[in-house]
């Protein structure tokens, strides 16, 4: 079984950015900028954008992190969106959820211009990824989708089973996995039979935030299985995924932690450099 290793893959991606801001600031002198949004104290998000701005700084990323208590009110943060979607030296913008109650996730999200959309959330970028055109693509499922192809370059024809369909992953992963010519069914908490939908896959992405659901007599021989999951248990955090039986039988197989969560970052670096090289044409 090949355990895919997302800590590796992520620092080979980070290498790759590295040295293609550095080409940018030779043709264009100036480089990529990133500003992150982030909405009062709850500990996670403070994580996870430390991580962002950490992982910035190390490509060669401007990175800025505009920080408002979270009785901030929508206003400001939409007029804030407003001054960043005009200004030229940030090409990518991102408001890190979840959000307060009384700020609305949609219109914040509609906010931002198409163009520095770096999470592909706006219903512009669903709308060209579902589409096949040029788009931000969520960092998720954009990173499933490196690491399944680093393991099977050639997908055209395969059966994938996305468990899961969140605007957040499954959906998106769906269309990423469409356009590689994939057979996909994507399936979800009414799906009837979910282990005889998994015995068909020759990929399976789980994104459903169920510890250990996809157990190991659902993964047939030579299946390449993606586990999204981050849940926390009494052992720990686990995924989706029940690794211990899984890896016996899949081809291979994500770690949680280690897998998904580092390509994550590394896709929002990535997506941060396409929409400057897409604002420079
Ligand atoms: P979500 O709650 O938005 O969606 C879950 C989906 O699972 C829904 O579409 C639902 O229909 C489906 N589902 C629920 N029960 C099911 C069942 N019994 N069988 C089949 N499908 C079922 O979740 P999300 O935001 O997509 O997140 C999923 C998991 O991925 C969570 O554990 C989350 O923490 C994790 N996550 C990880 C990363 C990462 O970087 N690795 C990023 C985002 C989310």
């Amino acid at each position: 079984m090949i355990l895919i290793d997302g800590k590796k893959a992520a620092a080979e991606l980070r290498e790759e950015l590295k040295k293609e801001v550095t080409d940018l600031k030779t043709k264009y002198n100036k480089v990529p900028g990133l500003t992150v949004i982030l909405i009062g104290d709850m500990t996670p998000s403070q994580i996870y954008v430390r991580n962002k701005e950490k992982s910035a700084n190390e490509v060669g990323l401007k990175s800025e992190v505009i920080k408002y208590p979270d009785t901030v009110q929508e206003e400001t943060v939409l007029e804030k969106i407003e001054e960043l979607n005009n200004n030229d030296s940030v090409s990518g913008i991102l408001v890190q959820l979840p959000l307060p109650k009384h700020i609305d996730k949609q219109k914040v999200i509609e906010k931002i211009v198409p163009s520095k959309d770096v999470d592909g959330f706006h219903p512009m970028n669903v709308g060209n990824l579902s589409s096949g055109y040029e788009s931000s693509v969520p960092c998720t499922p954009l990173g499933c989708y490196l690491l399944i192809k680093k393991i099977e370059p050639n997908l055209s024809g395969k059966k994938a089973v996305v468990v899961g369909r969140s605007n957040l992953n499954g959906k998106p992963m769906t269309q990423l996995l469409l356009k590689e010519n994939c057979t996909v069914t994507i399936t979800h908490s009414k799906t009837k039979d979910l282990k005889a939908e998994c015995l068909e896959a020759d990929i399976i992405v789980a994104a459903v935030g169920i510890p250990e659901l996809v157990k190991g007599d659902w993964v047939k021989k030579d299946t390449i299985v993606i586990d999204v999951g981050i849940n926390k248990t009494d052992k720990g955090i686990v995924g989706d995924v029940d690794f211990d039986e899984v890896s016996k039988n899949a081809k291979a197989l994500t770690p949680v932690p280690g897998g998904v969560g580092p390509m994550t970052i590394a896709c929002l670096l990535k997506n941060t450099i396409e929409c400057f090289k897409r604002s420079q044409i």
